[in-house]
C-alpha cells in the first residue's frame, strides 16, 4: 500500500511525464480515475447482465482459447470485454491465479472493468485511449492490481472503425515482458480479421434458420459489412492495377488483404504460353531468391489443378523459397476475358487430403495464378475463402496484365536468339550513354564486332550450328563486359558494344577477341571455333552524335576484315 501511494505521489508530482509516452498515458488515466472518484484501495467492480450470443464473442472465443492455451504455463488469463468494459468471456489461468483474480478484482463474466469503475487497468485504459496499452503492477490505480500485469488491445469493427470491444491478457507477475502487449495486439488483429469475414454462407444459413429480430439484424449487418468490404477491396484492386510493377501491385493490395484473411506466404506464378511456370513475385515469408525460379513441374501441376477448383494435396510445400508446408493454401487464377488470356476456370481451393501429384503440360495460353498460404491451424474459413477468391482473382489479373506488358515490351527490345538488346534498343541505350558521357566529360568507347567467315560456318555445319555460335559469342561478349557496359545484336552475326573501360578500349576489345577465339561449339565434325573482327572508336571532340562513333568503329571493323580478320583495329 505504501509503495503504491509513493508511486502515485511520484506520478502526480514528479516530472516524469513524457507526452505521448506510456507514463503520460498512465498519468492521464490516473487523473481520470481520480476525477471519477474511483476508490484507490478497494475498487468495487459492478456486475451486470451479459447478453449471450454477441457476434464478437462467437468470433473471439476460439481465438482467445487458443491463445490462452499457448501460455498455459504462465497462467495468463485472456479476457474479452465489450466496448463498455464489461467482461464477456475469459479463458486460461491456473486454479490459484483464477481464484486470486476472483477474490481481488474479478476478471469474470459480467463485471465492469472500465476505467470509471476500477481506475487504471489494461482494459479501462486501452478503452479510454483507444489503443493497446500495457499496465504493470505499480501502475494500476488500485492496490488490488499490485501483483499483476496486464495488456489490453481494443478491437475495432473493421468496417466502421468503431471500438467493438477489447482483448486483455493478465498475468500473475509485477512486470510482464513486452510480449504480453504484443500478444494482445496480434490477438486483437486476428479477431478483427475473423470478425470481418465471420458471417460466411454457413453463418447466414444458421442465422436464417434461427429467425427472430436479433438474427435479422445480424444478417443485415453481415450483408452491409460484406458489401462495404467488397467495395473497398474493389478500390484496392483498381488502384493496384494502375502499375506494371508486380511488386508494387502486391504491396498495395496485400496490406489490405492481410486484414481480411491470413497470408503468411504468397507467390505469383506465371506460365508464359506453353512454357513452364516461374515465380514472378512473392510476398510474406518466402525467400527472396525464389523470384525468377522455375516451379517444379509436379508442384506447378498441383497448383493448376487447385486453381481449376479441384481438391488436391493439402501442403503447399515444394513452391520455391519455403520448405515448411503451410497449414492451408489457396490457388486463385486470373480471370479469363479482359486480359485476353485463357486461364483455368473455377474458383479458389483450400486443400485437405493428399492426392497423387499430377504434372500436366503447361497451359497453352499465358496463365497467372496467385497462391496464398497460411500457417494458422484454423486455415481459411468459408467466408475468407469466398472473399480471398474474388479479391485475389482481381490481383492475379492485374499481375497477369503487368506481366503481359513486360513480355511485350521485352519482345520489342530483346533479341530472342541471344537475349541481348536488339538493334533499336541498343541504339536507344547507346544514345543515352553518349549524352551522359558528353555531358559529364567521361570516356566512352564503341566497338563493332563481326564473326569472321560466318557464311562458311552456316554452309558447312548448318544453320542451327550457326545459331549456336551466334548465341555463344553473344554470351561471351556479355560476360566479358563490366556492369554498366552495353552490348547489342545489330543483326546477323554482328554485335556492338558501348563501354566506359577503365583499362582502355583496346585492352577490352582484345580481351573480347581472345575470349571468343577460345570458345568451342560441338558439332558432329568435332569442336568448332570462331573468330571475330573488332573495330574500336573512342569518344573524341569531333564526334557530334553517336552515329559518328558508330561510323568510325564500323570502318575500323572493315579494316580489321581487310587486314586478315581475327584482330582489333582502332579508328
Ligand atoms: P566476314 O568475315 O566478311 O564477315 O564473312 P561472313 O561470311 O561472316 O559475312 P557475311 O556478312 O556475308 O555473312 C553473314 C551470314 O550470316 C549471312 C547470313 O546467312 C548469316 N546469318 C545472318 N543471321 C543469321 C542467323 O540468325 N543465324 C544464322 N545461322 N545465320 C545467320
Ligand atoms: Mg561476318
Ligand atoms: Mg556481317
Amino acid at each position: 500500500m505504501v509503495g503504491l501511494e509513493r508511486a502515485r505521489e511520484r506520478f502526480f508530482t514528479a516530472d516524469v511525464v513524457e507526452p505521448g509516452g506510456v507514463r503520460d498515458l498512465i498519468w492521464r488515466s490516473w487523473t481520470r480515475a481520480r476525477g471519477f472518484a474511483v476508490p484507490v484501495d478497494r475498487p468495487d467492480p459492478v456486475q451486470v447482465e451479459v447478453n449471450w450470443g454477441v457476434p464478437l464473442e462467437r468470433v473471439a472465443r476460439p481465438v482467445l482459447r487458443h491463445m490462452a492455451e499457448q501460455f498455459q504455463e504462465c497462467a495468463v488469463v485472456a479476457a474479452l470485454v465489450d466496448p463498455d468494459g464489461i467482461v464477456l468471456a475469459h479463458f486460461g489461468g491456473d486454479p490459484v491465479f483464477t481464484r486470486q483474480m476472483a477474490e481481488e478484482g474479478p476478471i469474470v463474466r459480467g463485471f465492469d472493468f472500465s476505467e470509471v469503475v476500477v481506475g487504471t487497468n489494461g482494459i479501462g485504459t486501452a478503452l479510454a485511449v483507444g489503443r493497446p496499452v500495457m499496465i504493470s503492477a505499480g501502475e494500476h490505480y488500485s492496490e488490488s492490481g499490485g501483483a499483476v500485469s496486464c495488456a489490453g488491445a481494443p478491437l475495432r469493427d473493421p468496417v466502421t472503425g468503431e471500438v467493438a470491444g477489447l482483448v486483455n491478457f493478465t498475468c500473475p507477475a509485477k512486470d510482464a515482458s513486452p510480449l504480453l502487449l504484443a500478444m494482445a495486439t496480434s490477438t486483437a488483429a486476428q479477431i478483427e480479421r475473423e470478425l470481418l469475414t465471420a458471417a460466411g454462407p454457413g453463418d447466414l444459413e444458421v442465422l436464417a434458420g434461427g429467425g427472430g429480430p436479433a438474427a435479422l439484424r445480424t444478417l443485415v449487418a453481415a450483408e452491409r459489412r460484406r458489401r462495404v468490404l467488397a467495395e473497398r477491396l474493389g478500390r484496392v484492386t483498381m488502384r493496384a492495377a494502375q502499375t506494371t510493377d508486380v511488386r508494387l501491385i502486391l504491396a498495395r493490395a496485400m496490406s489490405v488483404a492481410e486484414k481480411v484473411f491470413p497470408i503468411d506466404a504468397l507467390w505469383v506464378l506465371r506460365w508464359p504460353a506453353g512454357a513452364p511456370a516461374r515465380v514472378i513475385a512473392t510476398y510474406g515469408d518466402v525467400e527472396p531468391r525464389a523470384v525468377g525460379t522455375e516451379v517444379p513441374a509436379d508442384v506447378a501441376g498441383l497448383v493448376l489443378r487447385a486453381a481449376n477448383g479441384e481438391r488436391v494435396a493439402g501442403r503447399a510445400a515444394g513452391l520455391p523459397g519455403r520448405s515448411r508446408p503451410a497449414a492451408a493454401w489457396l490457388a486463385v487464377p486470373a480471370p479469363a476475358g479482359l486480359a485476353a488470356e485463357r486461364s483455368p476456370a473455377g474458383g479458389p481451393m483450400a486443400s485437405a487430403a493428399p492426392a497423387a501429384a499430377g504434372a500436366p503440360s503447361p497451359p497453352a495460353a499465358p496463365t497467372t495464378v496467385i497462391v496464398v498460404a497460411t500457417d494458422s491451424p484454423a486455415g481459411y474459413g468459408p467466408g475468407q475463402r469466398a472473399i480471398a477468391g474474388e479479391f485475389l482473382a482481381g490481383i492475379a489479373g492485374a499481375c497477369g496484365n503487368a506481366c503481359r506488358f513486360l513480355e511485350i515490351s521485352r519482345q520489342a527490345t530483346i533479341d530472342p536468339l541471344t537475349g541481348l538488346p536488339n538493334r533499336r534498343h541498343f541504339l536507344e541505350l547507346a544514345s543515352a550513354a553518349f549524352r551522359r558521357c558528353r555531358a559529364d566529360n567521361l570516356e566512352m568507347a564503341v566497338m563493332m564486332i563481326d564473326i569472321d567467315h560466318f557464311k562458311r560456318i552456316n554452309d558447312i555445319h548448318g544453320h542451327s550450328v550457326g545459331d549456336q555460335v551466334i548465341t555463344k559469342v553473344a554470351t561471351c561478349i556479355a560476360s566479358t563486359l563490366h556492369e554498366g557496359d552495353i552490348a547489342g545484336r545489330m543483326g546477323g552475326e554482328e554485335f556492338a558494344v558501348v563501354a566506359e573501360p577503365a583499362a582502355g578500349a583496346m585492352a577490352l576489345a582484345e580481351r573480347l577477341r581472345t575470349a571468343v577465339s577460345g570458345l568451342a561449339t560441338p558439332t558432329p565434325a568435332g569442336a568448332l571455333t570462331a573468330t571475330v573482327s573488332v573495330g574500336v572508336a573512342s569518344l573524341a571532340d569531333r564526334d557530334a552524335a553517336l552515329a559518328d562513333l558508330l561510323d568510325r568503329s564500323d570502318r575500323a571493323m572493315y579494316q580489321a576484315k581487310h587486314t586478315g580478320r581475327d584482330r582489333v583495329v582502332q579508328a
